[in-house]
């Protein structure tokens, strides 16, 4: 680093720092020498998210035991002088190459495309103005910008900041929060002990603040400390994993089955030779090579779906547990509600104010102390900026923008009132306590606002505001009576604040006590549209959905039932029924109760691990929503942590898997339903591909076993293997999905991509398809009496039309034979016309049917073709339909 032959920047001044690396604290860096740093520093990422190179990908195509097979018989025919022979099989693997090699690549690049998109981002000022920019993309002398929820996004020498605090544990294991200066300290100073740095990864907390980018990528400290931070490209799904698992057992399998048949070829008395190249080419052919291939190209698609409707992965393994999810974990506001928020009234004491159109709060008229004070309260105790004029930019909780458009509708300005109370000190909103306060200057007095949950902060009041503006005890039959009023507006799912105040002579005393209640403030935020039939959705498909929030049980309990939770009965939990309860000692009552609730009501972030804990614990694959700093934990604990795009905090988005773009919990049922589709769409390609091996490793075999000449000659089976294995399979490999995958219980996580069940389908299909070659065979050469060539020709064609119709059968067993995915596919239209196509072409292409050694067989001979070949397409129809083993059973029923 630049900065070495000095002392260390937390040694040394920012401006030092700024001087050194030649930045403007002020203005920061100009926007090109931006650029120009970045191409000598690099990118600002940790262990460098090297992108699989294109000679990568070229080696992966010719590094599978098949290629090494392929060369291996293509070395024989040269050895046999047979030319022409060696050629084709060169090019069959070169064709078989360049496919790979073309779709590997682009479905590489398109999944790395989408991970960046889900990337951190970074306040910076640079050319003298603020901007977001890719964190990817930061350099040293980038001035970094810091607001509370902001992960730090590169090591700092921090320049001003005002009340920051920063969570550090990740670096120093300390979980207390650390409170920066912009002070130097010694040189000598260990990492938790340099207040005046701010170090990548860590989290902000609370205040802003403002910094000197020193190092960035791995010369940060986290980079240093550890090679090993998790990163979300360059891993392989477990899905690929799993495959590339059952490829390895294939290939064992049958090149067993491929030396069986040599053997007993030698055995019949077959020419060694010719038994060698047919055992190579069968255990060719019975490789699944499109295999790795496929499922990498169905996983980009499936991500790219998931992108389209709004959902980015972090982590590719998710895909496939987002298929398995049991439970979905959801926030209330802003997830299942528009986190849209007008004031719709005040319940004030003995009045209840509701504010109709906007036209009516306009022309109310605040002779009322009570709501005065309610108004002025709202606006005070409030931390959103908000503009004037409905254009100017606002930002902040909606919450509070609401209660600034309240008292800006009644004709108070909020600019003014602020003028008249100056602000001393702002107590920040405390989760814990569930309420904020500010301080603020009244004449000689101070006074103390105070807005928060309507409980907790009635509990802290002794007084209450009355009409005539005066204060008067708030004795406990008033008190009932305003819970009482408070039920009733909550029932109506209206979210509800307490506001309060008092004065008191001096500063230094607590904001938290004593307190005189003016009223309660009733806010409307509308549920989204589309939650009722995404929660409809998630029952159908077996996924319960329970809703988590900080929010008052009556209200969250109205808004669950607005969005159709729960069946029949809501059961709330309360949160307080659960602070402190530990994991270990929680009786086996209270876990039956947490499994059972679908609500549970101001929690608190802490508790939310604890949550997901229970559920997992019970076997549930547990999705979770969150948006703030606190919820990185359970975020990170949950099997799918899902953040929100737009509300979320920059922390929780890097500790989750998913991130929603649009907040809204629809999205998360539309991922969910793409992770199934995908796995689906696995399972249908590897079930049609081993079948098409199986029948074709069986036919020659069998064949070969029982004493018939060859029915198939090894290129035949080649052209065969590259005309039905690959395109059919892409084409299932890309498809859409259907209904039916959301009304099936979630799958077992731990079920394997091919079960019981499936492995019986592959077998069925694959003899049927073998029966049908064989018995076309024998036909054409003892009915139809024709000659050998021909006769091969018969079960050549039998078999290549047998394995098109295939796609058929691999259908998902719960829907339609004539109306499904697989029907329904495009693709799968397009690869059958291709593969006919490449049939006739073998057939009727001089020189093609004559390197393959077809020999037309007349009307006759085709018709036999054909009609056999519909003999396994009927008898897989039939299978899927009876067959109870072909059904979904492996699903865990009901929960
Ligand atoms: P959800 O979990 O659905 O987002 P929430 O926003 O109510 O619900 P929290 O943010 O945990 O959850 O807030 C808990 C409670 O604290 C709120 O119900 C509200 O009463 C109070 N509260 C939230 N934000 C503020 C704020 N800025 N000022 C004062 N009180 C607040």
């Amino acid at each position: 680093m630049h900065t070495h032959s000095h002392s260390p920047p937390y040694a040394s001044s920012p401006e030092e720092q700024a001087r050194l690396l030649g930045t403007d604290a002020g203005t920061g860096l100009a926007p090109e020498d931006a650029a120009a740093r970045l191409s000598t520093h690099g990118p600002n990422a940790l262990r460098r998210q090297k992108p699989k190179s294109v000679a990568l990908i070229l080696r992966h195509q010719f590094a599978s035991v098949i290629v090494w097979l392929l060369a291996g018989a293509a070395a024989i025919s040269f050895l046999w002088r047979d030319v022409a022979e060696g050629v084709a099989i060169i090019i069959v693997l070169l064709i078989n190459g360049i496919i790979g090699f073309v779709t590997e690549l682009r479905a590489a690049r398109s999944m790395e495309k989408l991970i960046q998109l889900s990337r951190l981002h970074a306040r910076v000022r640079r050319g003298g103005k603020e901007r977001m920019i890719d964190a990817y993309d930061l350099v040293p002398g980038d001035i970094v910008v810091l607001e509370p929820g902001d992960v730090v996004p590169a090591d700092l020498r921090l320049a001003a900041v005002s009340s920051l605090e920063a969570d550090e544990s990740v670096l120093t294991g300390e979980s207390h929060t650390v409170t920066k200066s912009i002070e130097a300290v010694g040189s000598d100073a260990v990492l938790g002990d340099r207040f005046c740095m701010a170090y990548q990864g860590t989290a902000i907390t609370k205040g802003t603040g403002e910094g000197i980018v020193i190092a960035t990528g791995m010369d940060t400290e986290i980079g240093q400390i550890s090679e090993m931070v998790q990163s979300a490209s360059g891993e392989v799904a477990p899905l690929e994993r799993r495959l590339d698992m059952l490829g390895r057992k294939l290939v064992w399998l049958t090149v067993s089955l491929a030396l069986l048949t040599i053997g007993a070829g030698i055995l019949r008395g077959f020419d060694i030779a010719t038994m060698i190249q047919i055992g190579v080419a069968l255990a060719v052919a019975a490789v699944p090579e499109g295999l790795p291939v496929v499922a990498t190209l169905s996983l980009a698609r499936g991500l790219w779906r998931m992108s389209a409707r709004n959902a980015l992965i972090r982590q590719l393994s998710s895909v496939e547990t987002l298929g398995a999810t049991t439970v979905i974990l959801t926030d209330k506001t802003g997830t299942l509600t528009e986190n849209r928020m007008t004031v719709v009234g005040y319940l004030l004491d003995g009045l209840d104010v509701t504010l109709g159109t906007q036209d009516d709060a306009a022309a109310f008229e605040i002779a009322d102390e009570r709501l005065a004070w309610a108004l002025r309260v709202g606006a005070l105790c409030n931390t959103a900026e908000a503009g004037d004029g409905p254009s100017d930019e606002r930002a902040g909780d909606p919450m509070e923008l609401a209660l600034i458009a309240a008292a800006r509708d009644a004709g108070i300005d909020r600019a003014d009132l602020r003028r008249r109370y100056p602000e001393l000190t702002e107590h920040a909103f405390d989760p814990a306590r569930k309420m904020m306060a500010m301080v603020l200057e009244d004449g000689r007095h101070h006074l103390v606002a105070v807005k928060g949950a309507a409980e907790e902060v009635m509990a802290l009041c002794t007084r209450v505001f009355t009409a005539e503006g005066a204060e008067v005890a708030l004795e406990d039959a008033a008190r009932q009576d305003w819970q009482r009023r408070i039920t009733g507006a909550a029932h109506q799912g209206l979210r509800l604040l307490a506001l309060a105040m008092k004065r008191v002579p001096g500063a230094g005393v607590d904001p938290y006590g004593d307190l005189t209640l003016i009223g309660l403030v009733c806010l409307r935020d509308p549920i989204r549209a589309d939650v009722s039939d995404a929660v409809r959705a998630s029952r159908t498909a077996g996924v319960r959905v329970v809703m988590v929030t900080g929010d008052h049980a009556d209200t969250a309990r109205a808004i669950a039932s607005a969005a159709g939770l729960g069946d029949g009965a809501l059961e709330v939990i309360d949160g307080s029924a659960l602070r402190g309860i530990d994991l270990d000692t929680m009786s086996d009552e209270m876990r039956a109760r947490i499994l059972r609730a679908d609500v549970f009501a101001r929690l608190d972030p802490a508790t939310k691990l604890t949550l997901v804990s229970v559920y997992q614990r019970a076997g549930h694959v547990v999705a979770m929503t969150g948006d703030g700093v606190n919820d990185a934990p359970a975020l990170k604990k949950a099997d799918i942590g899902i953040a929100m795009g737009l509300r979320g905090t920059e922390v929780a988005k890097e500790a989750a898997h998913m991130i929603l773009r649009d907040d809204a919990f629809s999205t998360v049922i539309a991922a969910m339903r793409q992770g199934r589709v995908i796995f689906q769409n696995i399972r249908q390609f590897v079930i049609y591909l081993m079948s098409c091996n199986v029948s074709e490793v069986l036919v020659v075999g069998l064949a070969v076993g029982g004493g018939l000449p060859v029915p198939l000659l090894p290129l035949q089976i080649l052209y065969l293997n590259l005309v039905t294995d690959i395109f059919p399979a892409f084409a299932l490999g890309l498809g859409a999905g259907n209904e039916q995958v959301m009304s099936q219980p979630p799958r077992d996580p731990k079920e394997p991509i091919i079960a019981r069940p499936h492995w019986w389908q592959i077998a069925v299909l694959g003899g049927s398809i073998t029966l049908a070659t064989l018995l076309a065979f024998g036909l054409a050469l003892f009915a139809l009496e024709l000659a050998p060539a021909p006769s091969v020709t018969v079960a050549f064609v039998t078999l290549a039309l047998a394995q098109i119709w295939n796609v058929f059968n691999v259908r998902d067993p719960s829907t339609n034979a004539l109306n499904n995915a697989v029907t329904r596919n495009p693709y799968v239209w397009g690869a059958i016309a291709l593969c006919l196509g490449l049939v006739a072409l073998a057939l009727w292409q001089p020189l093609l049917a004559d390197i393959l050694r077809l020999d037309p067989p007349g009307k006759a001979g085709l018709g036999l073709a054909v009609a056999m070949s519909l003999v396994p397409l009927v008898i897989g129809q039939i299978w899927i339909r009876w067959m109870p083993g072909a059904r979904h059973r492996t699903g865990r029923g009901g929960q």
